[in-house]
């Protein structure tokens, strides 16, 4: 390789290098010396100032954002993995109030845990939580401060249900320790930042966007950063298209200059959705109607819902049909209708419990079941009075 420096009239701060990289093609590169030799941190300088001007004006004030406690923290990215942030909110505010620190969590039982989550969906996501608080009160057993939580990226991932995202969360917005979090925003904004086409939902994406987010992250702010990025990307950089007219860092955006930001990122394949067929039914004697819980390993385990036959496809039934739903999950779509018989006495479906309708506030219930309680309570009271 031959190459020669050179520092160009009137950009005398910078000094560049022509690199014949290639003898065959006779092809010279220019090359910000800068760019090479200088750190990290120095290299983005620039981009970081257009990035938290526009984040100082445009940041939203968002709950968990005002605070720095690990626990609150943790609680509030376990809730916005599968949620939008205006739901997430009252959520978030009413999860904290009930469960103010890791050990009321910890102490809670997995229904009051599945009460509070009630709705959000996902529950996975609030058993795991219960779980990690678990571990946490456990493994600190030993220690002289009620308030240890863990602190070190590592320790942090060792929690029960908290991955690389989660953890760099925690260790950035917490402990403003150098680690990134890169979230489906932030995958989006690297991938047209650096016009890159790798699925970012395969395991090579992952890892590259991870990396190219290393990369930028400024070591000395790494919790603005992350915050500041992740807004770029939930504000302006957004789904499907970006608008990149207002956006502080269009500058330094390969995809909007070689207009491929609106293709960008790209998804390898979309979930295979399978269609089910729930048939609900409703007994009611009096102000009784019998639930079970869902114990099997299956959608919404240990939730409680109205008795159910799954079918291949709604069959003819006399019964008075009360409501239809189709409810979509990531892989699955719903389709349930919920019948209503009023009977002299409740019959023994196996696994079923007695209770009183306005009971039914104490169980942790599945979104489809809530859905159904609203839509049928007008002509639940028609039934019964
Ligand atoms: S210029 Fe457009 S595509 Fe590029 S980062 Fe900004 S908003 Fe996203």
């Amino acid at each position: 390789m031959f190459c020669f420096f050179f520092k160009p009239f009137g950009l005398q701060n910078y000094t560049f290098f022509l690199k014949y990289e290639s003898f065959f093609e006779k092809k010279f590169v220019l090359q910000d010396f800068f760019c090479i030799f200088a750190p990290k941190m120095k290299k983005n300088e620039q981009f970081y100032r257009y990035l938290y001007a526009w984040y100082a004006e445009n940041r939203r004030v968002l709950p968990w954002r005002e605070t720095t406690d690990p626990y609150c923290i943790w609680v509030s990215e376990i809730i916005l993995q599968q949620t939008r942030v205006q739901q997430g909110i009252d959520y978030y505010l009413r999860f904290i109030d009930r469960f103010p620190t890791v050990d009321d969590l910890a102490r809670a039982t997995e229904d009051e845990v599945l009460r509070m989550w009630q709705g959000l969906g996902y529950y996975s996501r609030a058993r795991n939580l219960h779980k990690g608080a678990r571990y946490i009160t456990e493994e600190r057993k030993h220690l002289q401060s009620p308030e240890w939580f863990p602190a070190g990226y590592d320790e942090l991932r060792r929690i029960p249900g908290v991955g690389d995202y989660t953890a760099g969360a925690i260790a950035s917005f917490a402990y403003n320790l150098p680690y990134p979090a890169p979230d489906g925003n932030v995958y989006r904004v690297l991938a047209r930042l650096n016009d890159d086409e790798t699925p970012f939902d395969t395991t090579e994406g992952k890892k590259r966007f991870r990396k190219q987010d290393c990369d930028l992250l400024d070591q000395t702010q790494p919790r603005l950063f992350n915050s500041a990025l992740m807004e770029l990307g939930a504000l302006v950089c957004t789904h499907p298209t970006p608008d990149c007219e207002v956006c502080p860092v269009s500058d330094y955006c390969l995809g909007l200059k070689h207009n491929t930001a609106a293709l960008l990122p790209v998804r390898k394949s979309r979930p295979v959705v399978r269609d089910r067929y729930f048939c609900y039914t409703i007994y009611l004697n009096g102000d009784k109607t019998l639930i079970r819980q869902r114990t099997e390993k299956d959608i919404w385990h240990h939730l409680w819902e109205f008795p159910l036959e799954e079918v291949e496809a709604f069959p003819e039934r006399e019964t008075p049909l009360l409501g239809e739903f189709t409810h979509q999950l990531s892989h699955q779509r719903i389709h349930a209708r919920f019948y209503i018989e009023k009977v002299p006495e409740l019959p023994p479906v196996p696994l079923t419990y007695a209770v009183k309708l306005s009971e039914l506030d104490d169980y942790a219930l599945s979104r489809l079941t809530l859905k159904a309680l609203d839509l049928i309570s007008e002509s639940v009271s028609r039934v019964l009075f």
